[in-house]
């Protein structure tokens, strides 16, 4: 049974209650987790808001730990998105940066590899999309 703070701790604070993830892939990763918001390095533009399971760097973004916005969030639901030719590559919606390329994983998820130096990233409190 989990404890109180454990559950306050799972609810993002956020004007929309959103439960993280909980599953094999993210024990697999020592069960931590945070919410991030991944910025646009040229323009400054939030392009996802994303959870990041374990810690270290961000390498890659999994389809399914990408929240928002919407257009992103549902690839992962897409019956059409099934190989990482599927997928368009992450782009900036503001001035197209190139943010990630597609790429399966060795577990078998869909991800975008990052582009170091493309993006920076923010410890999220909220979804602002
Ligand atoms: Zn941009």
């Amino acid at each position: 049974m989990e404890n109180l703070e454990e559950k306050s701790e799972e609810t993002v604070r956020s004007n929309m209650p959103v439960k993280m993830k909980r599953d094999k892939f993210r024990n697999a990763r020592g069960g931590k987790a945070v919410m991030i918001d991944i910025y646009c390095s040229k323009c400054n533009t939030k392009v996802l808001w994303y959870q990041k399971d374990g810690t270290g760097s961000l390498k890659r973004c999994y389809l399914n730990r990408i929240f928002a916005p919407p257009e992103l969030e549902r690839l992962q639901r897409d019956p059409s998105i099934q190989e990482p030719k599927d997928l368009p590559n992450l782009v900036c919606p503001s001035c197209q940066n190139v943010l990630g390329t597609p790429m399966r994983y060795s577990d078998g998820r869909l991800a975008y590899r990052l582009r170091q130096g493309s993006f920076y990233k923010k410890r999220s409190k909220d979804i602002g999309y």
